[in-house]
């Protein structure tokens, strides 16, 4: 069978497993299943898995995405919070890809709190429960480095958020801490019809390949500190939103200036290279004596 008519799961079948199971979904957990095969097709093209890789899947629900990836990948490890969905999904892929249940590990938890995964996954490939989606991207970012690159389904305007470059409105923590990590790129819009139930606003697609290598610079909890308190008070200058971070104004504004920075900047005009010109500089700055109490 080509890989075009692989069977996926439509609304029909969709409804049946949640019936069976006795589930309703629950936005807490942000369950919006897909139902749409042509719109498991397109995310699974856009993340350009190839055939040897072991992808990983945050809250793959009923299966909808899992089986459209496990067709393009060797393996799929996918991580579920919900126990009645993540107990359910072996015996799916048994009735929809017959002598593939053997790719796929289930495991029972919550994304956030993964910190390790058997086969070293290279992709993450994931319709993510929308209310934590950056920061589980950037947990797996973090403690994965074997993911090199993915595509996600999030919020539309969380997807712009995530892929905005410095300067925009939209541009903020998310973006640059992403960067962090590597390029982000917004690949794609899908509407709400796709969905049960379907959400009141649009998805958006984030595909991101990690193309940086950030093994000389300084420590990343240092960096993603000054980045922190930067956009905590986006609208003041750099000097006055770094001035607690760096014990006072005038140790921000030595530190701002060695690294070349005017500290009448604001912190959305910087990208990822700043924040870590910052950072290098401060080891350069001694901090200040505090005042004997
Ligand atoms: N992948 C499925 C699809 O496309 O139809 C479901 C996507 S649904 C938007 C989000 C899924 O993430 C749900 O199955 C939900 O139970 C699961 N989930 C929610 N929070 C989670 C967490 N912290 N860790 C792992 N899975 C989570």
């Amino acid at each position: 069978m080509s890989k075009e008519s692989m069977p996926l799961l439509g609304a029909t079948e969709i409804r049946r497993l949640a019936d069976e199971l006795g589930i309703r979904p629950t936005k807490t957990l942000g369950q919006n299943f897909v139902i749409d095969g042509n719109t498991i097709r397109r995310i699974v093209a856009a993340a350009n898995v190839s055939p040897e890789e072991t992808v990983l899947e945050i809250g793959p629900g009923l299966g909808s995405l899992t089986l459209g990836i496990m067709d393009a990948a060797a393996k799929v490890v996918a991580v579920e919070i919900d126990p009645p969905l993540a107990k359910r999904l072996p015996q799916t892929m048994a009735e929809f890809r017959p002598g593939r249940e053997n790719d796929l590990t289930v495991i029972l938890s919550d994304a956030m709190k993964v910190t390790e995964l058997p086969g070293e996954p290279t992709a993450l490939v994931a319709n993510l429960p929308y209310n934590v989606a950056v920061p589980v991207v950037l947990h797996l970012l973090e403690h994965f480095p074997s993911i090199r690159h993915g595509l996600v389904m999030v919020q539309d305007e969380v997807a712009d958020r995530m892929s905005a470059g410095p300067g925009s409105k939209i541009y903020g923590v998310p973006s640059v801490k992403g960067a962090w990590y590597g390029t982000m790129r917004k690949a794609g819009v899908i509407g709400m019809n796709v969905f049960w139930p379907a959400p009141k606003i649009q998805s958006g697609l984030v595909g991101f390949t990690r193309d940086t290598d950030r093994s000389d610079a300084p420590d990343r909890k240092q960096v993603f500190a000054i980045i922190d308190a930067a956009f905590a008070q986006r609208r003041k200058t750099l000097r006055a939103a770094l001035s607690g971070w760096a014990g006072s104004g005038i140790r921000a504004e030595q530190i701002l200036t060695l690294a070349g920075i005017d500290p009448k900047e604001r912190g959305e005009k910087l990208d990822i290279d700043a924040y870590i010109a910052i950072a290098r500089a401060a080891e350069q700055v001694p901090a200040e004596p505090k005042p004997e109490s």
